[in-house]
């Protein structure tokens, strides 16, 4: 199939797939006689796997860590499971920095509560005076 079509079946941008290629996650396709690019069910196969762990949020050097892992198939699997608990104590620590950004909106929020004029806005206040408040 061309790019266009493994972009349709995949969801993935051209661009994309091109940068996955050149990053080494995606074997770059042979050219058939008349020059085209042929990408081949492997292409597919692997390329939703890359997507997949991208809809994880799995970066690309984990996910090249991983289709090296799936390259070795009678090898123990303990590699997956440490680099899976390593994602989510990331992930963990994305939510929680997330909280504290929630919690500093709803401070500046709560610096206005009813309609008023922009100078006597306590955000704007707020926002300029340049003092980050937890
Ligand atoms: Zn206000």
């Amino acid at each position: 199939m061309r790019i266009g079509e493994l972009a349709k079946r995949t969801g993935c941008d051209v661009e994309t797939i091109r940068f996955y290629e050149k990053s080494g996650l995606l074997d770059e396709p042979v050219r058939t006689v008349s020059g085209y690019r042929e990408y081949q069910g492997v292409h597919l196969e692997r390329l939703q796997f890359i997507r997949h762990c991208r809809s994880l949020q799995l970066g690309l050097q984990d996910i090249r860590t991983l289709l090296d892992l799936q390259a070795k198939p009678s090898a123990g699997c303990e590699h997956v499971n440490a680099l899976l608990d390593q994602h989510i104590a990331a992930i963990q620590a994305q939510m929680a920095a997330l909280r504290t950004l929630e919690t500093q909106l709803f401070n500046l929020r709560h610096k206005c509560n009813k309609p008023h004029s922009i100078e006597e806005c306590g955000i704007l206040q707020n926002l300029a005076d340049g003092v980050v408040h937890a």
